[in-house]
């Protein structure tokens, strides 16, 4: 099914390059579009930008915004240009040739966007100027400095509603981030905003449950969890491959659900009808891309479950986002392990781009991580990302019905990242386990005698336990993950840890009891076992000197070089 394309999801995706609009943007941005009056509450770094950007561009004329941060307007102006858009703006800081220049693209119908201080718009020389020219809409930003409760007051923008008198026929949008009623009420009555729609966008989503497990075995942990919690539910479960959409949809018809794939590969009237098979019938699981689920209203998605990790907080958000419409509670569950991390570098590291692209993108799965990884309340921890505040725990994710147990991996961490270091940061994550281990694999067998000193000096966790060690640290950024080989490598946030200048607590996910003692591996029959018993011992040297346990082999020379 090709849906035509909104308007404004074309300029949005054209003009800003973003794929979708977030929570309520597009309903406000349409209702300005068609002409009616807005006022926005919408927390801090919620992207009250595009609610007025977007509609100044597809409206015919020039959006007039009206902003007190005259420091800022440059800025905002600048990165407008860059993206193709013809903005300018009117305040005390241009010089008056400047001015009139600016004056002169309005009138000739030259400009998107025009940024105005308050004390310039209400100006009668521009307000004479405004009613020459064509306005697609006002846009007030900061709409709280109206408010004389408020530290934020701005006399000028009482006389804002002047725009209501003189210009009825436009739109106008009043945003703020001051959410309180009575801020609320005053911006209503001091703007003549009484008939504006009115949109409060907190990102709280509180009749959703935020579960984040690890991998283990992943379509098992899905099956136990649709079985014991959705057995009927529609649903979303999000994989990362189109193929593994298929597989997986396939297999839950197996395993008794009604499932259906969807992703863009398929054919365009396939996924037509899957889409409206599962918004007409009921308990129907949807196996899907993310090219599944823009502008998918369908109130009572019971569970959305991501088998593979989504990119960023931001589309992890808006996925689990469908889930709940309703108001009834909704489960938003993701499993995650290493893996997941590894192939979403790798996919980012080989895509086109530039490397601020890049490292934009790495950040931004950091963010993801972290989530992933936080021993407290996942829904501050998300509410945060996005500038919205929750006093207290939620009391509905999975950290807080079941607190996290942490336990101090500091040992535990050197230890891995002295293996990571003596192997030459050229191993993945089951080399370095079997080294930690004292496993008797083959790639152990070559080990060399620099690595001698980490082999078999981890056996009291097992297998898990360090894969959990590693995988956490890589999502601390200790370590990076090499985007060919999976090779794990330190980085300087190491320094302090490995100098003893820093404690980490780590997550418990595995039950942490000591792992069975094996009887310790012979070493490797062709190594020298002078050389080793005199490494051995050079080592406990360098400890005692140092005063760090044993396999701490690194001094500060050492620390300099990495
Ligand atoms: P506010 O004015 O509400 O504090 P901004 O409009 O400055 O927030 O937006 C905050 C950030 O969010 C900006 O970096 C913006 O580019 C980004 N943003 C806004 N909307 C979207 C979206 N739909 N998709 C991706 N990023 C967005
Ligand atoms: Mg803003």
């Amino acid at each position: 099914m090709t849906t035509a394309i909104s308007p404004a999801r074309h300029t949005l995706q054209s003009v800003f390059g973003y794929e979708a609009f977030r929570p309520h943007q597009e309903a406000i941005v349409e209702s300005v579009i068609d002409g009616g009056d807005a006022l926005v509450l919408m927390p801090t770094g919620g992207g009250k930008s595009l609610c007025y950007q977007v509609p100044a561009l597809v409206r015919a004329g020039c959006g007039i915004v009206i902003s007190p941060l005259i420091a800022l307007m440059q800025d905002q102006v600048d990165s407008l240009r860059e993206l193709g858009v013809r903005a300018s703006y009117l305040n005390s800081s241009l010089a008056p040739e400047e001015a009139r220049a600016v004056e002169t693209a309005l009138l000739a119908g030259e400009l998107d966007m025009l940024y105005v201080a308050p004390e310039r718009l209400i100006q009668e020389r521009t307000q004479a100027l405004l009613e020459r020219s064509r306005i697609a809409l006002f846009a007030i930003d900061e709409a709280h400095c109206v408010s004389q409760w408020g530290h934020d007051f701005r006399a000028d923008y009482l006389q804002l509603s002047l725009l209501h008198e003189r210009f009825p026929e436009v739109p106008r949008v009043a945003l703020t981030a001051t959410a309180d009623a009575r801020t609320r009420q005053e911006i209503v009555q001091r703007l003549d905003l009484g008939a504006a729609r009115q949109f409060i966008a907190g990102f709280d989503r509180p009749n959703i449950c935020y579960r984040i497990a690890l991998k283990q075995n992943p379509r098992q942990q899905l099956l136990r969890f649709l079985r014991e919690e959705h057995p009927r539910d529609a649903g979303i479960v999000y994989c990362l491959s189109r193929k593994k959409t298929e597989e997986v949809a396939a297999w839950l018809c197996e395993q008794g659900f009604n499932a259906l794939p969807y992703h863009a590969g398929l054919d365009p009237r396939l996924r037509a009808t899957h889409q409206s098979r599962f918004l007409r019938e009921d308990g129907l699981i949807m196996v899907a891309t993310i090219a599944f689920g823009m502008g998918i209203d369908k109130p009572d998605v019971r569970f959305v479950a991501h088998l593979d990790l989504p990119k960023t907080v931001e589309a992890y958000y808006q996925e689990t986002g469908r889930a709940g419409r309703d108001g009834q509670s909704a489960n938003a569950w993701l499993v995650y392990g290493l893996q997941d991390v590894i192939k979403l570098r790798q996919m980012m590291e080989s895509s086109e781009g530039s490397e601020e692209h890049k490292r934009a993108e790495q950040q931004r799965l950091n963010a993801m991580l972290g989530l992933c990884e936080i021993t407290s309340c996942r829904r501050q921890a998300l509410l945060r990302y996005f500038g919205d505040s929750l006093e207290t725990p939620c009391g509905n994710c999975d950290s807080c019905l079941q607190p996290v147990e942490t336990w101090d991996g500091t040992e535990a961490a050197r230890k891995a990242l002295s293996a990571a270091y003596r192997t030459g940061q050229r191993f993945g994550v089951n080399h370095l386990v079997d080294v930690l281990r004292g496993a008797d694999t083959e790639r152990v067998r070559q080990l060399d005698h620099h690595t001698l000193p980490t082999y078999g000096i981890g056996r009291e966790l097992d297998n898990n336990q360090w894969r959990s060690v590693f995988r956490q640290l890589v999502a601390r950024g200790y370590l990076s993950v090499d985007m060919e080989f999976g090779a794990l490598r330190l980085q300087a946030q190491c320094r302090p840890l490995l100098r003893g200048e820093e404690t980490l607590d780590l997550r418990k996910d595995q039950p942490q009891q000591a792992a069975k003692q094996r009887t310790r591996q012979p070493l490797p029959e062709d190594i020298d076992v002078g050389l080793w018993e005199a490494l051995r011992d050079r080592r406990r040297e360098l400890a005692e000197e140092q005063g760090i346990p044993p396999y701490i082999i690194f001094h500060d020379r050492t620390l300099q070089e990495m």
